[in-house]
């Protein structure tokens, strides 16, 4: 079982991959919750560096390159030796975000992209992808407060841009239009406990 958790910053991803994490694990199943970029030494060390600097640092290209050899690393030696053995993977974050930020947000051509993806992995798409769907002043208002505004300073100015972000929740949207077997979409403008209860009964339309 491959669960992916997408949305706009702020929408409350990592909350939800902890739930549904603690959930599986009631049912005794073994779990690996991970992240995206990142999820191995390596991919992290690539994190780090997309992360720093101005947030056109990177040429988008470059950018979308970074992201995808992260992947390699993390599909090859996290996500799929977990699910050869058995067990589930909870990723914040997979390949929809590289669709919505670097195809959507930076322009790069979405049929490239999902090209490069097969090339890169083998084609591993999520079982399901749960959209945590916010609009994104609410997401940058959540992220601003999480980040404090000292940390604002510095780093990828793209958080505080609204437009950006209204794109890319667009454009998880629109990915769980085109796929709708494989996505839900989450309304995650409530309290923390509705959000939840959406994403699990989400997980348990798919594995009950
Ligand atoms: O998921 P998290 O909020 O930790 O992501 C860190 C940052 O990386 C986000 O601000 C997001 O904009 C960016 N990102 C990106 N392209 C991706 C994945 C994440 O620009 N494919």
């Amino acid at each position: 079982l491959f669960l992916a958790v997408e949305g706009i910053d702020g929408s409350g991803k990592s909350g939800i991959v902890g739930q549904l994490a603690a959930h599986l694990r009631r049912q005794g199943r073994e779990v690996v919750t991970t992240r995206e970029p990142g999820g191995t030494h390596e991919g992290e060390a690539l994190r780090a560096l997309l992360l720093s600097g101005a947030d056109d640092a990177w040429d988008p290209m470059a950018e979308l390159l970074l992201m995808t050899a992260a992947r390699v690393q993390h599909v090859r030696r996290v996500i799929a030796p977990a699910l050869a053995r058995g067990a589930a993977v909870v990723s914040d974050r997979f390949v929809g975000s590289t669709l919505a930020y670097q195809g959507t947000g930076r322009g790069l051509s979405e049929p490239f992209i999902r090209q490069l993806h097969a090339q890169a992995v083998g084609d591993l798409w999520p079982d399901l992808t749960l959209i945590l769907d916010l609009d994104a002043a609410t997401g940058l208002a959540r992220s601003r407060r999480r980040l404090g505004d000292a940390a604002l300073d510095e780093g990828r100015f793209e958080s505080l841009d609204l437009a950006f972000h209204e794109r890319i929740r667009a454009a998880f949207l629109a990915q769980a239009a085109r796929d709708p077997a494989r996505h839900t979409v989450i309304d995650a403008s409530g309290r923390p406990d509705q959000v939840c209860a959406l994403a699990l009964a989400a997980l348990d339309r798919l594995t009950g």
